[in-house]
C-alpha cells in the first residue's frame, strides 16, 4: 500500500528530518460508497532533505491506489475554465512557430489543451487516470492513458516528432518517479521549445498555512530554488515565471534547453526566497507549529458552533480531506458536504465519513442552516456566489488562508 523512504527521492541523501507528522490518513480521493467499506490508512508526514533542501512526504502511497480512479475533473470548475484562457495566452507568447506540437502531462479532461487545438496546434494529452482519459478522447482531445516517462516520450517522438511546448500543471510535485518524467521531457522537447511547470508554491504554503495541501498525492513541496536545481540536472534552464491562482497560490516556471536570459521577475522571486530562508528546516518547523495551532483552534470553533447550530460543508476536495482529518472534524460535526463533481455524489469522505451531496440535493436542505464551512476555500468567490444562488443566508466559516474567518454571506 505504501513505502517509507530512507533516501531523498531526488538526491538520494539519507540526511532527512521529519518535522510534521499528520498521523495516518485514508487517501483523500478514496471516497466510500458506503460506510462499511474498509479503506487502508497511510501515514502522512513531511520531511526536509538536508542535502537538496526539498520538502517531501516521508511515505509513498501506491500510485495505483491514488490515481487510477482519480475523481478530479478540471472542467467542473468555472475558475479553472477561466484560468485556462489566461494560461493559454501566456504560453502562446513563449511559442516561436505558428503551428506547434503541444503536449500536456497529466492532461485530465483536456480543458487546457482544447484552446491550443482550437487555435491550430496539434495537441496530445497524457493521463494515467483511465476513466478521465476516456472522457477526454470522447471530447476529441487525443489522450494516452499512461504514465509519462522516457519510454513513452520515445514513442511520442517517433509518431509526432519533437514537442514545441510541454506543460505540466500541478503534476511534477505528485510523482514519485519525477526523475524519469524529467528524462522524458528532456528527450521530447524541441531545442527552441518551452517547458512550463506549474506547482503549488512553497512560499504561499508557508505564508498562508496551506497545511491542507499536504495529502498523499502531493509528494514534493517545491521552492523555485529546489525545483530549478533539479531541472538543471536535465539541461532544462529556467528563464521566466508567472503567478497562478491555482491551489490558492502557484507558480508557472518556464524552462528551455538553450540557456536564455533570466527575467527580472524570476530573479526577484529567487532573491526573496533567500531573504525569507525558504530552504531552511527551521522555517518549516515553524510552519508545523503554526499549522497545528490553527487546526486546534478550528476544531474548537466548530465545536462551539455545533453546541447551538448544525453545520454543513462545501467542497469535498483532496485538501478538505486533510483539513478535516487533521483537525478531527468528522460527521459528528458536519451533516453533509456539497460538491459539484457528479463522480462524488452520494459517497462519504475518506476517514471522516461525511456524506457528499450534489447542488440539487442541497437545494431544500440548506435554508435551515446557519453555518457553512468552506472547505474548498481556494474557490471561495465561486462558492459564495453559488451559496447565494441557493438562497443560503447564514454565515460562512473560511478556515484559510492564514486565519479562520467567519462572516455573514
Ligand atoms: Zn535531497
Amino acid at each position: 500500500m505504501y513505502k517509507n523512504i530512507n533516501k531523498c527521492r531526488l538526491c538520494r541523501s539519507s540526511n532527512l528530518s521529519i518535522f510534521f507528522n499528520l498521523g495516518k490518513h485514508q487517501p483523500s480521493n478514496s471516497l466510500k460508497k458506503n460506510l462499511n467499506q474498509k479503506i487502508p490508512s497511510i501515514p502522512l508526514k513531511l520531511l526536509f532533505c538536508k542535502s537538496c533542501k526539498t520538502v517531501q512526504l516521508a511515505d509513498t502511497a501506491d500510485p495505483k491506489l491514488l490515481f487510477e480512479q482519480y475523481v478530479w475533473v478540471t472542467g467542473t470548475s468555472d475558475g479553472a475554465r477561466k484560468y485556462s484562457k489566461i494560461f493559454y495566452s501566456r504560453l502562446r507568447k513563449k511559442l516561436v512557430k505558428k503551428k506547434n506540437f503541444v503536449c500536456e502531462i497529466a492532461s485530465n479532461d483536456g480543458t487546457f489543451l482544447k484552446i491550443f487545438k482550437k487555435n491550430g496546434d496539434i495537441v496530445l494529452g497524457i493521463d494515467p487516470a483511465k476513466n478521465i482519459s476516456i472522457e477526454a478522447n470522447k471530447n476529441r482531445i487525443k489522450t494516452l492513458p499512461d504514465f509519462f516517462d522516457e519510454k513513452l516520450s520515445n514513442k511520442i517522438k517517433k509518431k509526432y516528432g519533437y514537442a514545441d511546448l510541454i506543460f505540466a500543471r500541478n503534476v511534477i510535485p505528485h510523482v514519485e518517479n519525477i526523475l524519469s518524467i524529467l528524462k522524458g521531457i528532456e528527450n521530447l522537447v524541441n531545442k527552441d521549445g518551452t517547458v512550463a511547470i506549474e506547482f503549488h508554491y512553497a512560499k504561499t504554503i508557508l505564508d498562508e498555512l496551506h497545511y491542507d495541501s499536504i495529502y498523499h498525492e502531493h509528494l514534493f513541496y517545491f521552492s523555485i530554488q529546489t525545483l530549478t536545481k533539479l531541472f538543471k540536472k536535465y539541461n532544462l534552464f529556467p528563464y521566466d515565471v508567472d503567478l497562478s491562482p491555482i491551489s490558492g497560490g502557484s507558480l508557472v516556471i518556464y524552462f528551455s534547453k538553450a540557456e536564455k536570459k533570466v527575467s527580472k521577475k524570476l530573479k526577484k522571486l529567487i532573491d526573496y526566497e533567500k531573504k525569507i530562508k525558504i530552504n531552511y528546516l527551521k522555517t518549516w518547523q515553524k510552519f508545523y507549529k503554526d499549522s497545528n495551532k490553527h487546526s486546534k483552534n478550528l476544531l474548537k470553533l466548530v465545536k462551539n458552533i455545533k453546541r447551538n447550530y448544525n453545520i454543513f460543508g462545501y467542497g469535498a476536495s483532496a485538501r478538505s480531506s486533510t483539513l478535516l482529518n487533521y483537525s478531527k472534524i468528522n460527521n459528528k460535526y458536519l451533516d453533509f458536504i456539497i460538491d459539484k463533481n457528479p463522480l462524488k455524489k452520494d459517497k462519504f469522505t475518506a476517514g471522516t465519513n461525511i456524506k457528499i451531496i450534489s447542488i440539487s440535493q442541497s437545494r431544500n436542505k440548506i435554508k435551515n442552516y446557519k453555518f457553512c464551512i468552506l472547505l474548498a476555500w481556494n474557490f471561495r468567490n465561486e462558492i459564495i456566489k453559488e451559496l447565494k444562488n441557493l438562497k443560503f443566508t447564514g454565515k460562512v466559516i473560511i478556515p484559510l488562508p492564514s486565519k479562520t474567518k467567519v462572516y455573514d454571506i
